[in-house]
């Protein structure tokens, strides 16, 4: 068995079998970190000794390793969601996710980079700087991971962990598994707990898996998924029956190989007895405002309570509040984040809120009543997840913003409307070296759609069993 092939649902039916202990998974993965990937910058925090210490108390449980995204929330751990300023932040509880995954023998294999405060499609703007995917193009150029959950993307294709946590408020999840060949899924809004993860627009947020297949996607949703005290948006899971039919948006802007695969999984699933109908979304064009109106302005107010008084060392020399806080937030906030604080407070001002903020809700409710009829005559509707392949490590340091924030073009709606969506790793690009995906996005409860829809894509495609997982080693 080819161990960087391995998925958590073969794992565990090894680990029955005997065929493998938990002891030599992890330090197979150990091992992939020490000799090929220490210079990606993928931990905030390494884990896998503590992790070892663990498994030789109890040798024979089969314990999964986890890439936690640093904004998750660990008891008796730091948690710094990339960020400077919650660097010596100790959680003083763990999230429900965690809590649920640990329940079933799942453990951190380290607290990992992501963009700061998960604002950014890159993980450039992560206060411990940037992480970088193992993959490499044609050229030999670094390839970004994507964003903002990059270490999770970046730990998963480097076979660090069976799978991670990323978080999705507007694509964090699916736009970085796109980049890195993975499988990103983003469960409906409120089926997952929210609880104990580090906020960046609580009515969007959304935690979300990394694995190398939708099954093992599945096996984790349903570890996790269901009512949480904790959280008063949980609901529990009600499933949604297959009508056998799929809905394909061909957005001719993106790259034509994405194009080409979007024709190519609409046949295959129309052998597999799909009926496929073209649709077209009139209104996608709105949605990148609209994200950026109201996520800017729930982080403002979210971001209001790192004032230094609880978050902080105290040591900043100030004259008076004021000084206090302009100072504080100053030294300790990225770019990114002071950019989005100014963006929030612009549109919540009392001047402007009902142009911007509430206009932009109304809009949602609009949308929502016109594009219902669609969602709901689907299984799923087949798209893109990003414009193309990813970009290399340089081109993220182009500092116009917007550049960056049309990268959440396809999958930012999802959010918006709290839909369940995943992305498919398809291949690796003939022209760039890299990895395709698509995207498949359901109705609210559409999950178990997700998956059963998911998985004739994936086999079609067979990434996980064709590549290497990257081209580094
Ligand atoms: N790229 C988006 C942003 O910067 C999405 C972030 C996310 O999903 N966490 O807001």
């Amino acid at each position: 068995m080819d161990l960087n092939k391995l998925t958590i649902k073969k794992y565990l039916e090894m680990h029955k079998n005997k065929e493998i202990n938990a002891l030599d998974l992890f330090q197979f993965a150990q091992n992939q970190y020490t000799t090929h990937h220490k210079h990606l910058n993928i931990f905030i925090e390494e884990q896998y000794a503590k992790a070892l210490d663990i498994i030789n108390k109890n040798p024979t449980l089969p314990f999964i390793p986890m890439g936690v995204k640093d904004n998750y929330l660990q008891e008796r751990q730091n948690a710094t969601a990339g960020s400077k300023i919650l660097k010596n932040f100790i959680a003083p509880y763990s999230s429900t996710v965690i809590k649920r995954l640990e329940s079933v023998n799942c453990l951190s294999i380290g607290r990992l980079n992501m963009d700061e405060f998960a604002m950014g499609s890159s993980g450039k703007t992560s206060g411990f700087g940037p992480t970088l995917s193992p993959w490499t193009n044609k050229k030999g150029a670094s390839m970004s991971p994507g964003g903002s959950s990059s270490g999770s993307a970046s730990s998963l294709a480097s076979k660090l962990c069976l799978f991670s946590l990323g978080s999705d408020t507007g694509g964090s999840v699916r736009q970085p598994a796109a980049w890195c060949g993975l499988t990103g899924f983003k469960p409906t809004y409120g089926l997952l707990s929210r609880y104990g993860i580090v906020e960046l627009a609580c009515a969007f947020d959304a935690p979300g898996f990394f694995t190398k297949t939708m099954e093992d996607a599945e096996i984790l949703f349903s570890y996790t998924k269901g009512k949480d005290v904790f959280d008063f948006t949980t609901v529990d899971h009600i499933e949604e029956k297959s009508k056998k039919k799929i809905g394909v948006l061909y957005d001719t802007r993106v790259h034509p190989e994405t194009l080409e695969d979007l024709k190519n999984t609409v046949k295959h699933l129309k052998s597999k007895g799909y009926e496929v109908e073209e649709v077209s979304f009139s209104m996608l064009e709105y949605f990148l405002p609209i994200y950026y109106i109201l996520c800017p302005a729930e982080a403002s107010s979210n971001l209001a309570r790192y004032d230094s008084i609880i978050f902080g060392d105290g040591k900043t020399k100030v004259q008076d509040l004021d000084d206090l806080y302009t100072k504080f937030r100053s030294e300790n906030f990225g770019e990114e984040v002071q950019r989005r604080i100014v963006m929030g407070n612009y549109v919540m001002y009392s001047g402007n809120v009902d142009g911007y903020y509430n206009h932009a809700r109304k809009l949602i409710s609009k949308i929502w009543s016109e594009m219902k009829d669609t969602f709901y005559a689907y299984d799923c509707i087949l798209m893109p997840t990003t414009s193309g392949p990813g970009i290399t490590y340089e081109e993220t340091l182009n500092p116009d913003p917007m550049a960056m924030y049309l990268c959440d073009l396809y999958t930012c709606f999802v959010n918006i409307l709290g839909l369940p969506a995943a992305s498919i790793p398809t291949r690796v690009s003939p022209s760039t070296g890299t990895p395709l995906g698509i995207q498949i996005v359901s109705k609210p409860m559409g999950d178990n759609l997700i998956f059963s829809v998911g998985k004739e894509i994936e086999q079609y495609y067979e990434f996980n069993e064709k590549n290497s997982w990257s081209n580094k080693c």
